[in-house]
């Protein structure tokens, strides 16, 4: 039983496949400006195999989200406030985010209500700004040439500005703090960028003066990180006996 989701890309889009104790939950993304709906269902039918007679649930997604969160005595969070595609799982997160800054900034009157407003605008839109950067990573490290949608995807004028940057910088260093990432309450920390980065096979530059110290010292760290993978991995549970316990006793304190 897989312990992650796994996410596989296809000519239009990427389909999910999220492993539960007693059934699968699969979807394909796609645009439907790359795919027909005839197309997108042949290929999650293909898929989930031809043994499954499954019908598959249209989701239609309006991508986006609105530039004023806040106005007057209303707030717009969760799907009122927008929604981009769930290759990131960041909806839910923004909607705790959010809730967390309504409760602690609650006004106390009438006269401070714009003050909080404008703040709670300016960082949501922030939020969303740094969610649609971090989708857009995904795409535009592709290699595929195959499909309409991945060439559209690394044309240059459908990247962010800040993102495209920042891709610029990378190229010399790996993503760090200084880059930006100094909120307090960072969506995607310079860390997440770096898995992404790497596990699609960017390079940055190493400068020379560091390389051969550097080198002795990344050998060490990745040996000792295998190791320590090995040895957690002889002691742990699978992923089924851990929800088995889990449903059986509930959450335990570590
Ligand atoms: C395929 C897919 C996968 C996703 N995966 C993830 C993920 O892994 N992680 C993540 O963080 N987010 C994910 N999301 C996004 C996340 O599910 C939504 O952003 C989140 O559920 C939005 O919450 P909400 O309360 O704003 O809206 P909803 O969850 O849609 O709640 C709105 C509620 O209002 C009710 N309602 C509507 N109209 C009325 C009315 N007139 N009167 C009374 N009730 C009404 C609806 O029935 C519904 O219960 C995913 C979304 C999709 C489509």
């Amino acid at each position: 039983m897989a312990s992650q989701t796994i996410s596989t890309a296809q000519d239009a889009g990427w389909i999910w496949d999220i492993c539960l104790p007693t059934r699968r939950g699969v979807g394909y993304v796609y645009s439907s400006r790359h795919s027909s709906e005839e197309d997108a269902r042949a290929t999650l039918r293909r898929y989930i195999g031809p043994q499954h007679e499954l019908e598959a649930r249209k989701i239609p997604i309006r991508s986006g989200h609105r530039r004023t969160f806040w106005k007057n005595n209303c707030i717009a969070v969760g799907l009122a406030g927008g929604f981009l595609e769930p290759l990131e799982s960041s909806a839910i997160v923004l909607v705790e985010l959010s809730a967390k800054l309504i409760a602690e900034q609650m006004p106390a009157n009438r006269e401070v209500m714009d003050i909080v407003a404008r703040r709670f605008n300016e960082v949501t839109l922030y939020r969303w700004g740094r969610i649609i950067d971090f989708l857009k990573l995904h795409y535009v490290l592709t290699q595929r040439t195959d499909t309409a949608f991945w060439r559209d995807n690394v044309d240059p004028a459908t990247v962010p500005d800040r993102l495209n940057e920042l891709l610029k910088l990378w190229k010399y260093h790996p993503p760090w703090f200084f880059d930006e990432f100094d909120r307090l309450e960072e969506v995607f920390p310079a860390a997440s960028y770096q898995y992404v980065l790497y596990g699609m096979g960017f390079q940055s530059e190493v400068p020379p003066e560091a390389t051969a110290d550097t080198e002795l010292l990344a050998s060490r760290l990745r040996e000792e990180n295998e190791r320590q993978t090995l040895e957690l991995r002889s002691r742990l549970p699978t992923n089924r006996e851990l929800l088995n316990k889990i449903h059986e006793y509930g959450l335990q304190p570590v």
